[in-house]
């Protein structure tokens, strides 16, 4: 079973992506951390964001699986994935690696932007995790504090704004809902509710599809 899990920014995607994977057996791969891992590897450079050649060549040395997760958690490093990924040529580096991932015999699950759009079109489960823009900057503004960085409220907000928009507005794989996924609101829910509907989701579209079903 391939389960792709799409949203913006502090939805809660991945946190459901990662309870998913552990409740079903299945491997899962955080596909913003490439894009998070790739701006990290120009900024250690000391190349410009903006370089394509740089940031191609970061993409493609990438190792699935040996991130620093707590370095690349940061805000300025979201921020900094998020101009790195509106790079079609950086989004077309990467698409081979998730898709062999998820191509895994046992199946996966993966969450990101693009994944029932692009990655994983024909995936048996899209979920698109939302919720309001709110109720993402106080659980963004949460996490920064719990890894110890001084937070402002307003900054957080602005700067989920900023990454929607351009996350969303990009020409290559933007940010949208796939045609055949469920959309999961989460702005009223806590993490425990959210996994459970999530589950609810998964289960209701394995039933559909069952021979006879
Ligand atoms: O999900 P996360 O916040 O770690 O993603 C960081 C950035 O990476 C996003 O803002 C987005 O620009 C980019 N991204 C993407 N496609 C994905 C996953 C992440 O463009 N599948």
């Amino acid at each position: 079973m391939i389960v792709a899990i799409d949203g913006p920014a502090a939805s809660g995607k991945g946190t459901i992506a990662r309870r998913l994977a552990a409740h079903y057996g299945l491997p899962h791969l955080d596909t913003g951390l490439l894009y998070r891992a790739t701006a990290a590897s120009l900024i250690q450079a000391d190349k410009a964001l903006t370089d394509v050649e740089a940031a191609v060549a970061a993409a493609r040395s990438l190792g699935l699986m040996e991130f620093d997760e707590n370095a690349l958690r940061g805000a300025r490093m979201g921020e900094a994935a998020s101009m790195v990924a509106a790079m079609p040529e950086v989004r077309a580096a990467l698409i081979r690696a998730q898709r062999d991932f998820a191509a895994r015999p046992s199946g996966a699950v993966l969450d990101g932007r693009d994944i029932g759009t692009i990655i994983c079109p024909h995936a048996d489960v899209k979920i698109f995790v939302t919720a309001s823009p709110a109720a993402r900057a106080q659980r963004r503004a949460l996490e920064l504090m719990r890894r110890g960085d001084r937070i402002d409220y307003a900054a957080v907000l602005a700067d989920i704004a900023r990454r929607d928009t351009r996350d969303a507005e990009r020409a290559d794989a933007p940010m949208r809902a796939a045609e055949d996924s469920v959309t999961l609101d989460t702005t009223r829910l806590d993490i425990d509710q959210s996994f459970a509907k999530a589950v609810e989701i998964v289960e209701s579209r394995a039933r559909a599809k069952r021979p006879g079903a």
